[in-house]
């Protein structure tokens, strides 16, 4: 595979050589759990989650984090104003966060690090800064000294004088230098705090994911993502932070931005007014319609949200789930493991499975280009005009039913990471079922391994008896509702 990434920090499209061959660190900047997140909060949920799961596919070891900010200026607020704690507001929108990236189709994280339960880590790498010199304590506050990393400004291409000379009015008079920012916020009256070798405060923003991503991925790994609104200065700070600390080159290794999605040409955000919440627009459309909306342009560029967009990816997210349930109710309940060498005395079988196969290939190294998934999506529907064409023509039992239990499974394939067709199954969410049968299919593996062929094929039957199939190949097992 030749996976080619755009990283922020160089500009340029290179080529995916990772840390560790062991597993794959990914950490992307997650909510400020102070409301329910809105429709633009969710393409960084749902585009690096797409992305995830496809270098999952390509048999990369995932590990995947993303943090929970449960401490900041907006959740205090929040609580001031309701009259309850911090804790009360973070626990609800949090679990209220849950509850909607499900319903978007997003998998879990391996791994949601609270804030709130870092502090030691986070007060373990302001000492070790203050101790080097790149940090500096003031009346209970603490500050980065940007002036002590050379390379501040690399990811976000900005200048430190720059930064100095255009910050002329409103500077804290406590900072060194106008740019330097804060690490340890002083305790006020009424907020939370915590103790610290400089009295009690509260951590800032950015060296929270220093912490909580080194702790779980290691000094240095993979990739980092967001909002390109954190290229600067949450992740240009992050790395600062990181690198001073542990005197590694390298943080994180690749960066993604996801673009913004704009509501009538300007950002949507909770502070302009123009947002529509997810849960409020889940009530409208269904989740295939919104990843669709989504996917269909690519991660990097910006993205109008308009009602026709989504009314039209509504109408393709049906075409797509319909090919789909009508391949599904033509192939074979036992069907044959399908083979190639059974359509050479066929020539419409020849093209039908040449013209696939190339189109599979092509949509493969459309992802692997950067993760291209409007040409992803372009070449997946040029695989449905195929296949609808295939199915009218008529198809015969044998090999021209068989062959279609292979474009099932390429479609499956790739909607382990697209999640766009609609698999709800009796009102049964298959995203949320598939999480399940992947922890069923690792427990019958494992059976397997320690030779307990009693009790795996035991646990196929009962599947079976419940109403899913379990299929083995080559590449692994995978399951589908029976008929
Ligand atoms: P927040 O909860 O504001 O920290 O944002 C969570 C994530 O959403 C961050 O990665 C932001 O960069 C991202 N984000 C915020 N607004 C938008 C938007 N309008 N479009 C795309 N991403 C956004
Ligand atoms: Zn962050």
């Amino acid at each position: 595979m030749s996976l080619k990434i755009f990283n922020t920090l160089s500009g340029k499209k290179e080529k995916f050589v990772p840390i560790n061959p062991d597993y794959t660190g990914f950490y992307v900047c997650g909510p400020t759990v102070y409301d329910y997140f809105h429709i633009g909060n969710a393409r960084p949920f749902i585009i690096f989650d797409v992305i995830r799961r496809f270098l999952i596919s390509r048999g990369y070891n995932v590990r995947y984090v993303m943090n929970l900010t449960d401490i900041d200026d907006k959740i205090i607020n929040r609580a001031k104003d309701e009259g309850v704690t911090s804790k009360e507001i973070a626990d609800r929108y949090i679990n209220a966060f849950f509850e909607d990236i499900q319903k978007l189709g997003v998998r879990p994280a391996d791994v949601y690090p609270r804030a709130t339960d870092h502090i030691e880590e986070i007060i373990g790498i302001i000492s070790s800064l203050v101790e080097k010199g790149a940090a500096y304590p003031t009346a209970g506050d603490v500050f980065y000294d940007v002036s002590q990393f050379e390379e501040y400004g690399r990811l976000s291409k900005k200048k430190v004088e720059d930064l100095q000379a255009g910050k002329r009015v409103a500077v804290d008079e406590l900072k060194k230098n106008p740019a330097d920012f804060v690490l340890w916020k002083k305790a006020k009256q009424g907020e939370p705090s915590w103790p610290s070798p400089w009295g009690n405060g509260r951590p800032g923003w950015h060296i929270e994911c220093s912490a909580m991503s080194m702790k779980f991925l290691g000094q240095s790994f993979d990739f980092h993502g967001g909002g390109q609104d954190l290229i600067f200065p949450h992740h240009e700070n992050e790395i600062a932070q990181s690198c001073a600390s542990t005197g590694c080159d390298v943080f994180a290794k690749y960066w993604l931005h996801n673009g913004f999605l704009d509501m009538k040409g300007e950002k949507m955000s909770k502070s302009l007014g123009n947002f529509i919440t997810a849960r409020e627009l889940m009530e409208l459309y269904p989740t295939a319609a919104i990843r669709l909306f989504f996917l269909q342009k690519h991660y990097r560029g910006p993205i109008d949200f308009s009602e026709e967009g989504l009314n039209a990816a509504r109408t393709t997210a049906e075409r797509l789930s319909l090919t789909y349930k009508k391949l599904m109710d033509l192939i074979p309940e036992n069907r044959e493991e399908f083979n190639a060498e059974n359509i050479k005395n066929s020539k419409r079988l020849e093209e039908f499975y040449e013209r696939i196969e190339s189109l599979d290939g092509e949509l493969i190294a459309s992802m692997e280009d950067d993760f291209n998934t409007p040409a992803v999506i372009g070449k997946l529907f040029d695989m449905v005009r195929e296949v609808n064409k295939y199915i009218d023509d008529g198809v015969a039992d044998g090999p021209e039913k068989d062959i279609l239990s292979w474009v099932q499974m390429k479609f499956d394939g790739y909607d382990r990471f697209l999640g766009i067709i609609d698999k709800t199954r009796d009102g049964i969410d298959f995203e949320r079922m598939d999480n399940v049968m992947q922890t069923v299919i690792k427990l019958r593996h494992s059976l397997r391994k320690e030779k307990n062929w009693v009790l795996a094929d035991q646990l196929r039957d009962d599947l079976t008896e419940a109403g899913i199939l379990l299929e083995d190949s080559a590449s692994g097992t995978t399951w589908r509702w029976r008929k």
